[in-house]
């Protein structure tokens, strides 16, 4: 994909993987579209582009909510007329054991501690990816998507929501490859082992040790380290189907 005039959508791009992803496209001169949440943090990160002469602007949205992202995108195709390309990244973790024992309890993982990283993780992102494909088909422009996955797609200790979803993400990028690319459209995933964000400084020091310890490469990863991979994706146009592990050789 050459990058002029094109337009990236990123969601949860106000912060972490997704603001880094946000602005490495926009340093290569494509306008990158800000979704997230928080409405006032995204207009802060969309604003941040701009003060360094790039081309940003947000939207607030819950991935989660059908109309609200079909809204969305409709309003996206309204200010900037095509969508070009697409980086699912929104995504939570609300870890904990399906079954845990302590002090003689039994206790079982609520259901909407389930839900809830399903909903966000895997539902958010076909609805986003859903909406991206029928406009990119509509419009009859060629596009990329992007979904994040994880490392812990092959199952991890206390994720069995988060597993779960990013098992589903990693297939659905495989399957709309498959009923895509007729269109013009190529699908890939990645799947970041740790990477210092938001979501990962609040774990605990030792906690983070123990990671490091078990990485190859002896650290954890920087957001930049994904921005390049997805950078590689949308210019490499035979990359299709495939799901990219940026990990520093993790194993879990
Ligand atoms: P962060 O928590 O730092 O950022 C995630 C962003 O997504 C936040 O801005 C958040 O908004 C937003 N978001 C959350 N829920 C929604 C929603 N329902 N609708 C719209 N926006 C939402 O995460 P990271 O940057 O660490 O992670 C980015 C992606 O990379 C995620 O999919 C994650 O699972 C994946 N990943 C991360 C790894 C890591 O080590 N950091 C490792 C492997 C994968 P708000 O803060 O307002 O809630």
């Amino acid at each position: 994909m050459q990058w002029n005039n094109k337009n990236v959508v990123i969601t949860g791009g106000a912060q972490g993987i997704g603001f880094v992803i946000a602005s490495t496209i926009a340093e290569k001169g494509a306008t990158a579209v800000i979704i997230d949440f928080n409405g006032d943090s995204a207009a802060a990160a969309a604003t941040k582009l701009e003060e360094q002469g790039l081309k940003g602007c947000s939207y607030v949205c819950d991935v989660t909510d059908e109309s609200a992202v079909t809204a969305t995108f409709e309003r996206i195709i309204g200010d900037l007329g095509a969508i070009h390309g697409l980086v699912n990244n929104a995504g939570i973790i609300r870890d904990g054991l399906t079954i845990k024992i302590k002090d003689g309890d039994i206790t079982k993982m609520p259901l909407h501690q389930w839900q809830s990283v399903i909903d966000t993780n895997l539902t958010g992102t076909f609805l986003c990816g859903r909406e991206a494909a029928y406009h990119m088909i509509k419009g009859e422009n060629e596009g990329v998507i992007i979904n994040i996955s994880s490392l812990s797609r092959s199952g991890n200790l206390g994720q069995c929501n988060y597993s779960a979803a990013k098992a589903g993400v990693a297939a659905m990028s495989v399957t709309w490859a498959k009923e895509l690319s007729r269109f013009g459209i190529r699908s890939c995933a990645i799947a970041p082992g740790f990477v210092i964000t938001p979501m990962t400084s609040s774990m605990p020091e030792n906690i983070l040790d123990k990671i490091t310890s078990a990485i190859p490469l002896g650290r954890i990863g920087k957001p930049e380290e994904i921005a390049q991979a997805a950078v590689m994706i949308f210019e490499n146009s035979y990359i299709n189907g495939r799901v990219i592990e940026v990990d520093g050789g993790l194993r879990i």
